[in-house]
């Protein structure tokens, strides 16, 4: 059988069914259609049948059919990926979402959590106890691609990355065994999976460690119009300079949403927002947040004791599931003084009010471990940028992609020469996979060599087992 067509043949799906607790989908199905659905909506794919995972052996199942019938394997965790790699056209999707089960262990401070879970859910039930997971800035984000791809958020400054604080993990492997990988057992594949995406296995849980973190913590959003940016933004870099890793602070340059916390009259112009968090002792949190809030003239100020839970769904709204997206994104070593004045110019050419210029500081924690640590590599990034389309009707796809590429065009030279691998859009293939992994790629494509050398675990960005 062609591996890319399969044709639904009833006899099999009676025999995928019979091994899926969860149950199986088929187009024209109810909830086939929102089964399939992702984040982006630039991403229509239709698989030929969908597998509702409930636990470890459903996805035995799944992989064991999928190799035996040489069908296309997706696997679908949050779903958030810009590439839309969770779905497949005419093969088999893998669907984790119902495995959301979070078990928190607050005297060893660890948390096990099913790959189906989103940051949301891990936030909840570890909060309970004081304690959080270094996760992402929203909440509807899966846990499990964020992780095998690496994870930065608010706690990265202080831990390093997501994956930097895995301890150990459960998957099955392509020829259809549940291995248990930590440090002490299959710590080759352990150290891949780090940063490697699905490309080893179907990972059924993770096992974080965890921080005390909040309940509350001094955080929230600030913003000023887009006319103060290159005072705000010099501003910014001074107080990211001197930092502690318990301040994380991050640069939106975009159109004012619809938000209550800022003035009715603002809304759609173009504004400077910082995303602050502080997650240190109350005193030190307003001693480092001073400058910040009493800077120039905020149009709104929702920086204040707020919950931990509360700012890791902050910017959510921003960022509908639904929406066309189209992303580019850079390491960078430093705030350049050219970038800002770049990220302010290019942010006057936004073609769509839900666009945006992103700086994210993730200097701290992962820049201290060595380059091969794990598989994510990039230990010498002290930023994020990442230049974000979003608009609404298929029409702008146009102008909208080429906005995010000439940006990209002109601010890529500031790059550490680095990419991250989440961020990464369809069309972004081998030059940038190679570009995310840089010095740790050979090491990957042993690793694959070993783990899937049939390469079933292709739909993510992919790291083939004879190279490129
Ligand atoms: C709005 C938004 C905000 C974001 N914010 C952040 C952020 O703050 N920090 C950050 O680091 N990243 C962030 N990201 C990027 C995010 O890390 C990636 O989009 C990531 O791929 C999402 O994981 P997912 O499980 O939701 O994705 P999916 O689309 O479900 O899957 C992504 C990839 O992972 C593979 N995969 C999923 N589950 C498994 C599994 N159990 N086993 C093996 N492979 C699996 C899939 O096959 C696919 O290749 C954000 C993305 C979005 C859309």
């Amino acid at each position: 059988m062609d591996r890319n067509v399969f044709t639904v043949d009833a006899t099999l799906v009676d025999q995928l069914r019979s091994g899926v607790r969860g149950g199986v989908l088929l187009p024209g199905q109810s909830d086939y259609d929102e089964a399939r659905s992702v984040w982006n909506a630039m991403i229509d794919r239709r698989p030929a049948i969908i597998a509702r995972c409930l636990g470890s052996s459903d996805v035995l199942a799944c992989v064991n059919f999928a190799r035996e019938h040489g069908i296309t394997l997706s696997i679908r965790g949050g779903g958030h990926n810009i590439s839309g790699l969770a779905v497949c056209n005419d093969g088999l999707m893998l669907d984790m979402s119902l495995m959301r089960g979070v078990w928190v262990d607050p005297s060893a401070r660890t948390a096990r959590v099913q790959a189906g879970c989103l940051l949301g859910d891990v936030d909840r039930e570890t909060q309970m106890h004081g304690l959080a997971a270094v996760l992402g800035f929203v909440s509807t984000t899966g846990i499990a691609g964020l992780t095998l791809g690496g994870g930065f958020g608010y706690l990265t400054r202080r831990f390093g990355w997501s994956c930097d604080n895995v301890l150990s993990m459960d998957l099955v492997t392509a020829d259809g065994r549940a291995v248990h990988a930590s440090e002490d057992v299959a710590n080759d594949v352990f150290w891949g999976l780090r940063g490697g995406g699905g490309n080893f296995g179907v990972v059924t849980s993770f096992e974080y460690k965890l921080y005390p973190v909040g309940p509350e913590v001094t955080a929230g959003a600030i913003a000023w119009r887009a006319e103060a940016a290159p005072d705000v933004l010099e501003m910014y870099r001074a107080v990211t300079a001197q930092a502690p890793p318990e301040l994380t602070c991050a640069a939106l340059l975009r159109r004012a949403p619809p938000a209550p916390w800022l003035p009715k009259h603002v809304h759609g112009q173009p504004i400077i927002t910082l995303v602050v968090c502080h997650t240190g002792p109350v005193a030190e949190a307003q001693k480092e947040l001073a400058r910040i809030k009493a800077f120039g003239s905020p149009l709104g100020d929702v920086v204040q004791r707020r919950s931990y839970v509360s700012q890791q769904s902050l910017i959510d709204g921003t960022q509908p599931k639904g929406r066309r997206y189209y992303w580019k994104s850079e390491f960078l070593p430093r705030l350049d003084p050219g970038l800002l004045a770049m990220c302010i110019e290019h942010s006057e050419r936004i073609v769509s009010p839900h666009s945006a210029i992103v700086l994210f500081p993730v200097e701290g924690a992962l820049n201290r471990l060595p380059a091969d640590y794990s598989a994510v590599g990039n230990r010498s990034a002290g930023w994020v940028l990442n230049i974000t389309a979003s608009w609404e009707e298929a029409g702008q796809d146009e102008t909208n992609i080429q906005w995010a590429r000439a940006a990209w065009g002109e601010m890529h030279r500031f790059s550490t020469g680095g990419t991250y691998v989440n961020f990464l859009t369809e069309e972004e293939g081998d030059e940038r996979i190679h570009a995310a992994y840089g010095a740790n790629y050979g090491r990957l494509v042993e690793l694959k060599r070993k783990w899937d050398p049939g390469n079933l675990f292709r739909m993510n960005k992919n790291i083939p087992s004879e190279g490129s």
